[in-house]
């Protein structure tokens, strides 16, 4: 090691890792074709159809007309006119999201799903025994046959390194980078491709003449931090290809929940109805925030007497409540047999994994979408609760 650097114990355990980057090409699609093969080879546009619907997944064949995910879907027709356009199966593919992760739990201890089609896994000190590179080959190819499912993978010592990696070996693909060949290997690459960098901050770096990493890993961290702000030194960081960020495991991730004990025991099914509501708006708001989906429900109550019962659910990945409300009533339903009064109810999702619902997927619900849209933001300005549907407001009996 160079001298003139300082470094941690820690850091230099980080710098040793392992970290493999796995997401599933094109996922929504490969979805699709697997339930109609006629579809393979086809240019296939998947989200909604309404005035203002984006496209939540594209095919490989849609993108050489220059069509991208989250784009205008009118746009993305105009652009590719000959695309079929689907509606998307949300339960569908959470279903096989959960097929592949229950694939890669059981061939590595430490992973974290970071979205629906992405995984983080921590190989380190696996590659005593077999390569990494070629177990992690090995288990792409077993989520191809038994499953069914392309997915691309990258293989270095961070995961924003690895996700880059992953990104220049799609489709189908997997690449390795070298510990201590980080920087050469991001240097030529346009600063979009950047796990941090969004389209925004993207142009701001473009308008400031930087287009390539190269230029980011020269530049001082000052500059950077007075024109981003506090995301300048991360930025900095990873163009560099230093992230030491862990990889988070799946039973570390917590679940989010609330429960509410009573002042006085109650029966008042519609007092309780009404708990219940404003629970799980108030999670959901909690989860999209994070930002992060919910895979499973909970819903527990205790009686009078102390006999505490909770009946769970799995449900396609959601943080909507509009998705979530039928679930924990249907629960709280099942739950409640006795003829006695309450003082407990809980709610609690969990199974959960990173990222954003893709809202615009199903047109049908665009209304609904747009007032929890509202509600969060005006939540976010005036504080937690300012808004809330009408029938989740305290009654103020049984309290
Ligand atoms: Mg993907």
């Amino acid at each position: 090691m160079n001298n003139n650097v300082n470094i941690t114990n820690n850091q230099m355990e980080a710098l040793c890792r392992q970290v493999v980057h796995m997401d599933l090409d094109s996922f929504f699609v490969s979805v699709e074709r697997l339930k109609d093969s006629r579809l393979e080879g086809r240019p296939l546009l998947i989200g909604g159809t309404g005035e203002r619907a984006v496209v939540a997944a594209c095919s490989y064949e849609t993108r050489a007309c220059g069509v991208h995910s989250a784009m205008p879907m009118k746009l993305a027709r105009r652009l590719c006119p000959e695309a079929i356009v689907m509606n998307g199966d949300h339960e569908r593919y959470s279903h096989y999201s959960r097929e592949v992760s229950s694939l890669i739990r059981e061939a590595v201890p430490v992973f974290e799903q970071a979205s629906i089609d992405e995984f983080y896994l921590d190989m380190t000190g696996m590659e005593r025994f077999f390569g990494t590179f070629t177990l992690a080959s090995e288990l792409r190819q077993r989520v191809a046959k038994e499953i069914g499912l392309p997915l691309s993978f990258g293989l270095s010592t961070s995961k924003t390194v690895s996700k880059v990696a992953t990104g220049e070996a799609k489709p189908n693909g997997q690449l390795r980078v070298e510990a201590g060949t980080e920087k050469p290997f991001l240097a030529p690459l346009p600063v979009g491709r950047l796990p941090m960098v969004g389209e925004k901050t993207a142009s701001m770096l473009q308008g400031m003449g930087v287009n390539r990493i190269q230029t980011l890993q020269q530049m001082p961290v000052r500059l950077l931090e007075r024109a981003l702000g506090q995301n300048g030194r991360s930025i900095w960081e990873r163009a560099n290809g230093i992230d030491l960020t862990p990889v988070e495991p799946y039973q570390e991730q917590k679940s989010v929940s609330s429960e509410e004990t009573f002042t006085h025991d109650t029966a008042d099914i519609a007092f309780l109805r009404a708990r219940l509501i404003a629970m799980t708006e108030a999670l959901s708001q909690q989860l999209r925030r994070m930002p992060k989906l919910t895979g499973c429900v909970t819903v527990k109550i205790r009686y009078a007497d102390f006999d505490t019962r909770t009946r769970q659910q799995t449900v396609p990945y959601t943080a909507s409540d509009q998705r979530l409300l039928p679930v924990v009533h249907h629960l709280f339903d099942r739950l409640y047999e006795r003829r006695l009064m309450i003082r407990l109810i809980g709610v609690r999702f969990s199974h959960l994994v990173g990222g954003h619902e893709p809202l615009d997927l199903f047109q049908d619900r665009q209304e609904a979408i747009r007032l929890t849209q509202a509600i969060d933001r005006l939540n976010a300005r005036f504080g937690d609760r300012t808004v809330a549907r009408a029938a989740g407001q305290p009654s103020g009996r049984g309290r």
